[in-house]
């Protein structure tokens, strides 16, 4: 009989004591904690559409009959819907179970044990999870008080060892844009740069036209946040044709499932709609915004995605995070070493900014 001992001793060196993500969890999950029934639950900490997906999106799926078919590993429909829908062509996108996958596939395809990757904390967390199950090295570069890159420091971190650096504009948590011309500066260090646009639909910023224009640009974008799909997994992103050879080439064949693809397709059939819940949201950004700014407590952060950082000036902002939950409302609480007494609040409804507001006036 093998030991655990043994085994482990069979594990990658390098994943051993590697930290794990802290993914947000589901509905039920935090409802069953607090005992609060779902319907009563105020889930603002995943960034999520609360208006849910197009209709035609659940209508579809129950009627598709061919679910005991593999997907199409070209993802040939899917690809020409969103060449219409971004003006990019078909042979410059390649679809993946949500972006996550493809940042996990672009590292795949860059890094060896011991390459470097540029990580500009705080941001979103898959960067260095990736990077650390592929055996790379995160090589951090903080990002200034204004969350703006700091583009000195990462033209002085970079070396012969590395290949990518990953910024998401707009940036989660912070929510702010990183404009072309910084890109730019980022692009002509000779690295990979992966522009991560995750929260686009709100910004109405892209740099999608600048792909065809860099042979080191790939451009992310997901159907998880504006399109409401984040349970069916479908993202996408934009190569240059040097790196869309090999990345087509790598992944898994059937990497995006049906219901996903049909569901993608269906978003894009009924965008006046979603649009409408883009253009809801926006609004109730800002009207968020203008409540939270009132709270002499808090320092909010402006935003162009669909959700708000603040920080708690009154060192509470545990309690407060704790305190919300009991209530049933749920936000991202961060106390990281860039993010000090912080909460990052996903803009739901109409209805769930007035309980929020009414509970952090109880609270505080
Ligand atoms: C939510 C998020 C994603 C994840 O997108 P999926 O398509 O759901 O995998 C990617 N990047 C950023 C910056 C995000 O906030």
């Amino acid at each position: 009989m093998v030991s655990p001992e043994e085994i482990e001793q069979l594990v990658r060196n390098e994943l051993k004591n590697m930290k794990s993500y802290t993914p947000i969890e589901p509905t039920d999950v935090l409802s069953q904690r607090v005992d609060i029934p779902v319907a009563k639950v105020i889930k603002l900490d995943g960034n999520e559409n609360p208006y849910g997906c197009s209709e035609k999106v659940k209508r579809a799926l129950a009627d598709y009959a061919y679910y005991h078919h593999y997907p199409d590993p070209e993802q040939r429909e899917l690809r020409k819907a969103l060449e219409k829908y971004i003006g990019v062509g078909a042979d410059q996108i390649i679809a993946g179970s949500g972006s996550d996958e493809l940042i996990d596939l672009i590292l795949r395809l860059f890094v060896e044990p011991g390459a470097k990757v540029i990580n500009c904390p705080p941001t979103f967390g898959m960067y260095p999870f990736s990077t650390d199950i592929c055996g790379g090295r995160t090589v951090s570069v903080p990002r200034k008080a204004d969350f703006s890159i700091d583009l000195a420091a990462v033209k002085k971190a970079k070396d012969k060892r590395t290949k990518i650096i990953f910024v998401a504009s707009p940036n989660n948590p912070s929510g702010n844009i990183t404009s072309e011309t910084e890109i730019i500066a980022l692009l002509d260090t000779g690295i990979v740069v992966v522009v991560d646009e995750a929260y686009a639909e709100f910004s109405g910023l892209t740099l999608i036209p600048l792909v065809t224009k860099y042979n080191n640009l790939i451009v992310l974008r997901t159907f998880s946040k504006w399109a409401g799909l984040a349970g069916l997994r479908v993202g996408y992103g934009i190569f240059p044709e040097n790196i869309f050879k090999h990345l087509m080439k790598i992944k898994q064949p059937y990497n995006v499932n049906i219901a996903a693809q049909i569901a993608a397709l269906e978003s894009l059939k009924d965008i006046e709609y979603l649009r409408s819940t883009v253009k809801a949201i926006i609004n109730e950004r800002e009207r968020l915004s203008s409540k939270l700014s009132q709270l002499n407590w808090l320092k909010v952060y402006p935003s162009q995605a669909n959700f708000i950082l603040c920080t708690v000036l009154n060192e509470k902002a545990k309690r407060i995070h704790q305190e919300l939950q009991g209530k049933g409302i749920f936000v991202r609480y961060f106390d990281t070493m860039e993010l000090k007494d912080c909460l990052r609040i996903s803009v739901g409804k109409p209805e769930h900014t007035d309980a929020l507001i009414a509970a952090l006036k109880e609270i505080c």
